[in-house]
């Protein structure tokens, strides 16, 4: 994950603000900031490594959440977007195919033929109405309660780059296709995981909300892009 560092920061403990997260001495010698808050190192995950983050994520720390999202300034959207678009059209193309399958037997060279000549673009603009539809639900709910809390400071940028850290669950449906793609109990763990990706994204965002605010968010607008991604594959499926 490539990033910059950024001048506005936040405690990583308690969500308050903080005016940096290192402290330089007279003597040259730097250091870790505390938080004149609460007393903790403001951002001891900047000297973590990119995996040791990523594992903090996997593990749901809130802490590594908001290193993510106000302390580092994000900059490979398009790639991780593109990452994530390939992962659900692969993951989309295994479930059809294997639905296929019991209709017809197709070789591995027939399957790929059918793939890029029948499916591939079907897919393509199944899952960007997906993806279209959960930003604009969200941007509008989040937008929403952000306004009602007061803070109407909160940019339209900083809520996609939200978004888009909130849905790295997506990877792992690359990995249910690859290895588990028969089995719906994997299927359900990734879904889980991108649903509890996304409220804990959500709870640091909305902090003065409650984490009730935040699921429902999450549910609403995942549940809504799912629905419209079942609707339009339905829809050029029976074309
Ligand atoms: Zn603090």
């Amino acid at each position: 994950m490539q990033m910059e560092m950024k001048d506005n920061f936040v405690c990583v403990e308690c969500g308050r603000k903080a005016k940096s997260i290192f402290k330089r001495y007279e003597n040259g010698i730097t250091k870790l900031s505390r938080c004149v808050y609460c007393g903790h190192l403001v951002d001891e995950y900047t000297e973590l490594d990119g995996v040791l983050v990523f594992l903090n994520l996997l593990l749901h720390k809130i802490q590594a959440f908001r290193h993510l999202i106000y302390n580092r300034t994000f900059t490979n959207h398009k790639k991780w977007l593109f990452l994530y678009m390939l992962t659900d059209i692969y993951s989309k193309w295994c479930f059809i195919s294997k639905w296929r399958c019991k209709e017809k037997e197709q070789s591995e060279m027939e399957k790929w033929n059918d793939f890029m000549t029948n499916y591939f673009l079907m897919l393509t603009i199944v899952t960007l109405c997906e993806y279209i539809t959960q930003t604009i639900v969200a941007l509008c709910l989040i937008k929403s309660i952000a306004v009602k809390n007061g803070y109407h400071n909160l940019s339209m940028e900083k809520i996609v780059q939200v978004l888009i850290i909130s849905q790295y669950g997506r990877l792992f449906n690359m990995a249910v296709a690859i290895w588990s793609s028969d089995d719906y109990l994997f299927f359900m763990l990734a879904q889980c995981l991108i649903f509890t990706t996304s409220v804990q994204s959500f709870r640091v965002l909305l902090s003065r909300s409650s984490m009730l605010v935040s699921m429902v968010t999450s549910v609403i607008s995942l549940a809504t892009s799912f629905l419209v991604a079942m609707v339009a594959q339905y829809h050029f499926i029976s074309l």
